[in-house]
């Protein structure tokens, strides 16, 4: 079933305003999605009416706290299709899922000489955790090359794989080109030799459907700020024997079952993970957001956004001086470019005078920047609310700016 977007955008009060004396054209989606109405009446309505720290609360304010907060777990174990909701860690993000798990799998599973598989489209996220660790255990970085469509060398992963490899930690859709991996191929064969597998999911969840058991990925980490909900929230995924073999990771109130000072004994998953108090409203507020889209359904969302890729990549191709950089062949709705003769934070700023929000640079992916020889990119990443009448405005604008340099 088609969605109606129109519709749609009446739930995301933020589309509704000019910038520059311009109608706002919001293409800065991989950067982070906007908020529909329930989200931010959700966050208001907590403070407004349930605010309380949760878990050990005596009284009534504090349990209808613990109980949605709770429920959003729920409600993210459903979306990933996680076993059970104790696997379901929440964090800031997922720069902090991912240091979660060098910092305690890395530290406890992984030593010398043992080697950590990435790849060259990570985005920093994925790539310096890994290089503190081995800087500190004396552990190898493996890196799979690309090719010039931006998709990861398959068999050049395979030689990489070996009996050394504990951990492949790779992006599930690139955020820079928007390149999807084939993961599920990838987890496969990183069992076959013994090696964990963590997803980054930043840009994935929000345009794909992830399961985790149907994947049989070990680890995942996203944002809840890409998916439509707030910023400073995150999830990450764990298998429960792979969380329960790890050691805690930040030492505090919540995640211990008891402390003395002989010892302490730690709080059973998620909790043991969750120290301190945790960012309440937010956590349920995101429920609103996980509803928003199950509401609409992931396979209306990707048929949308698809379509909106193609008409994008066609209605560009067409101008003299674009360059599309990353023309992999399976992506999400992320569209890379370079105007001919012009750096890309100009284009970027031209763009923005016409009203058009696009993200420009390196994206957090310098490496991948580098192996591409290029300092930047613009790109342009679409949403559910997205049009195709906003990409012409793109187009329009594009087209012009080009002309400068490409007469
Ligand atoms: N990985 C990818 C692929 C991303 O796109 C991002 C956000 N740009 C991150 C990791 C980091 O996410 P956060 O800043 O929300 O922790």
């Amino acid at each position: 079933m088609s969605l109606n977007i129109e519709k749609l955008r009446g739930l995301f009060p933020i589309l509704h305003q000019e910038v520059h004396g311009k109608p706002l054209v919001y293409f800065d989606n991989a950067a982070t999605t906007q908020k529909p109405q329930a989200v931010i009446d959700a966050l208001t309505g907590y403070y407004q009416h349930d605010n309380a720290n949760i878990h050990r609360g005596a009284h009534a304010l504090a349990d209808r706290s613990t109980q949605y907060f709770e429920s959003t777990r729920e409600a993210v174990r459903d979306f990933i299709h996680a076993k059970e909701a104790a696997e379901i860690i929440l964090t800031k993000g997922t720069t902090e899922s991912i240091n979660l798990v060098a910092a305690t799998f890395g530290r406890k599973f992984i030593g010398e000489g043992d080697e950590i598989i990435i790849s060259t489209l990570e985005h920093h996220s994925n790539i310096v955790p890994w290089q503190m660790l081995c800087q500190e255990n004396g552990a190898i970085l493996k890196v799979i090359p690309i090719n010039d469509a931006g998709e990861i060398e398959y068999d050049e992963f395979l030689k990489l794989l070996s009996k050394r490899t504990k951990l492949v930690s790779i992006v599930h859709a690139s955020n820079a080109l928007g390149t999807i991996n084939p993961v599920k191929e990838i987890i496969a064969k990183a069992h076959e030799v013994g090696a964990r597998v963590l997803l980054d999911g930043a840009q994935s969840t929000s345009h794909l459907t992830v399961d985790v058991q149907a994947l049989d990925c070990d680890f995942l980490a996203f944002s809840a700020h890409k998916l439509y909900g707030p910023t400073g929230l995150g999830v990450l995924y764990g298998k429960r024997e792979i969380l329960e073999s790890m050691p805690p990771y930040q030492g505090g109130g919540e995640m211990i079952k008891e402390v003395s000072f002989d010892g302490t004994t730690y709080n059973e998953i998620p909790f043991k993970f969750e120290a301190g108090t945790p960012n309440i409203g937010d956590v349920i507020a995101f429920k609103k957001a996980l509803d928003f889209i199950q509401d609409l359904g992931k396979d209306a969302i990707k048929a949308h956004e698809d379509e909106l890729l193609q008409y994008a990549a066609e209605q560009l191709s067409e101008i003299k001086g674009f360059i599309p950089v990353g023309v992999a062949k399976d992506k999400v709705s992320v569209l890379s470019f370079c105007i001919n003769g012009m750096h890309p934070f100009d284009v970027g700023v031209m763009l923005d005078a016409r009203g058009i929000a696009v993200r420009t640079g390196h994206h957090c992916t310098q490496p991948l920047m580098k192996r591409l020889g290029l300092e930047g990119t613009v790109r342009a990443s679409f949403a559910v609310y997205n049009t195709k009448s906003e990409i012409d405005v793109l187009a329009d604008a594009v087209q012009k700016i080009a002309r400068i340099k490409n007469k």
